[in-house]
């Protein structure tokens, strides 16, 4: 059985049975066989359809974006941008995926040469419950225009969301088996991974969840994407506009109540500029209003589960043992909800959760350094590699230390990380390997075909 809990109340708002290894199985079935006529079908046809599920996305984006309230305690008007976000991707890739999937020809001794990308079949997407509409549009859109079709194994606490998404693609008029949902829990998905008729996983998850898919695929030679856990560190420079920093770093730690792969983590500040920038980021971290999420008023809203909030002040706590201080937050509110505080902790030294784990919630942890170099050092001092961003008046530095001086996936240079459809999205290190979105995230899933012709 599956549960919604409301995060903001706790209690149970819909149950749903979970999907028996018989079930699972037919709807598998069904998705290789709708690929079979799937991938024969024109681009223009795909896209139509997909533009179709744009408009829809925008049609009903109030009704669901409570839904994301209600489930996982994303406030609304957050919610209300993510499926404005989705209706993006699908438009973007309606009018793309052809052209970033042309043949490509390469001058051989032969008389013709060339690349051409070929769908591959029913790929498996592992998903999380953070942003439940985004992370899935985001593979969905691509793999579906590319000519394949798409089975979602969503996180267990947003089983509406995944059967909303489900019903979407049904309504825009995709045939009945190009997009699917199961309902099933985390141990039934090797026996998916395994199944004949899956060809390839995208997981987006935590860097555990990842190992785990990545090995059972790997004993069965199917290709996975991973996108998973981040530590993003945010650099203050002396010379950063501090003001503005501080107010963009709290923003990018708190957006979606600071349960975000790209969430600003570590904000690793220069000595010169340490107290100034500290002051500014406690003010601006001390604007948030968290409470009820469709309350038009709150800006940050609860944490999806409970045990996710406990899990979090563990980590604070762990590190408050560890010699770290709290500047604001740090408690557990006295109120029913996955509520947790804007929290800052100074003082941090490797060896503390804070350092070196991702704190999934709206806890920054602030580094002082001695200078640049080090900033760069302590900012790559870490396993993950996902985003990363500076701040500094000197673009040219910035861009600098963004291209070739910092270890991940996403490099801002004053402004906090983001995805965006026209550019590629994804990590190195333990943040996963692949990539998503643009013309890089569509060949994923693809045989680019060699073919010759003496
Ligand atoms: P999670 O616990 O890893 O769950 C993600 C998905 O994986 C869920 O559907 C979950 O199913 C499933 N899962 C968990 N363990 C599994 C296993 N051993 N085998 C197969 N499937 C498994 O992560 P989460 O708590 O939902 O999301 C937060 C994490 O996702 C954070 O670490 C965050 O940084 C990361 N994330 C990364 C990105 C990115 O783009 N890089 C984006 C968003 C989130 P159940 O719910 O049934 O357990």
């Amino acid at each position: 059985m599956m549960k919604s809990i409301n995060p903001t109340t706790g209690e149970t708002i819909n149950s749903f049975e979970t999907y028996s290894e018989k079930g699972v199985e037919k709807i598998i079935n069904a998705a290789d066989k709708c690929w079979h006529s799937w991938q024969k079908t024109s681009f223009s046809h795909r896209s139509q359809i997909m533009q179709n599920l744009a408009s829809l996305l925008k049609s009903k984006k109030e009704k669901l974006a409570h839904l994301m309230a209600i489930e996982m305690g994303k406030v609304k008007k957050e919610g209300i941008a993510e499926i404005e976000k989705c209706a993006w991707v699908c438009d973007y890739y309606a009018q793309n995926a052809e052209s970033f999937l042309e043949n490509e020809l390469i001058k051989t001794e032969a008389k013709k040469s060339f690349v051409s990308y070929q769908p591959i079949g029913t790929i498996l997407a592992v998903m999380p419950w953070n942003f439940p509409f985004w992370q899935v549009f985001r593979f969905a859109a691509p793999t579906i225009m590319a000519g394949n079709t798409a089975v979602l194994k969503h996180a267990s606490n947003v089983p509406g969301c995944a059967l909303e998404i489900e019903d979407l693609f049904r309504e825009a008029g995709f045939p009945e088996n190009v997009f699917r949902t199961l309902l099933i829990g985390s141990r039934q998905v090797e026996n998916v991974i395994k199944h004949p008729a899956i060809k390839a996983v995208s997981l987006t998850g935590s860097t555990p969840a990842g190992k785990s898919v990545a090995s059972i695929a790997g004993s069965v030679l199917k290709k996975c994407v991973l996108e998973l856990g981040g530590s993003d560190p945010y650099l203050i420079l002396k010379d950063a506009n501090l003001e503005e920093a501080a107010k963009i770093c709290a923003t990018g730690r708190l957006l979606n109540a600071g349960q975000s792969c790209i969430a600003a983590k570590r904000f690793i500040v220069v000595d010169e500029v340490y107290f100034e920038f500290l002051e500014h980021f406690t003010h601006e971290m001390n604007e948030a209003h968290f409470g009820d999420p469709c309350d038009p008023e709150t800006t940050m809203g609860p944490l999806a589960r409970e045990d996710l909030r406990n899990e979090l002040h563990n980590q604070v706590v762990d590190s408050v043992n560890k010699g770290a201080e709290v500047v604001i937050g740090g408690e557990i509110p006295n109120r029913k909800g996955a509520f947790y505080p804007p929290t800052i902790l100074e003082n941090i030294q490797p060896g503390m959760p804070a350092y070196d784990e991702e704190l999934f919630g709206p806890v920054a942890a602030v580094i002082r350094v001695k200078d640049e170099k080090e900033a760069i050092k302590v900012a790559n001092d870490t396993g993950f590699g996902l985003g990363a961003a500076v701040f500094t008046a000197d673009i040219k530095k910035g861009e600098n230390i963004a291209e070739i001086q910092l270890e991940a996936g996403c490099c801002f240079v004053n402004d906090f990380v983001k995805s965006d459809p026209r550019l590629p999205f994804g990590g190195i290190k333990e943040s996963g390997y692949g990539r998503e979105l643009s013309s890089f995230g569509i060949k994923e899933f693809m045989n680019a075909k060699t073919v010759v012709v003496k």
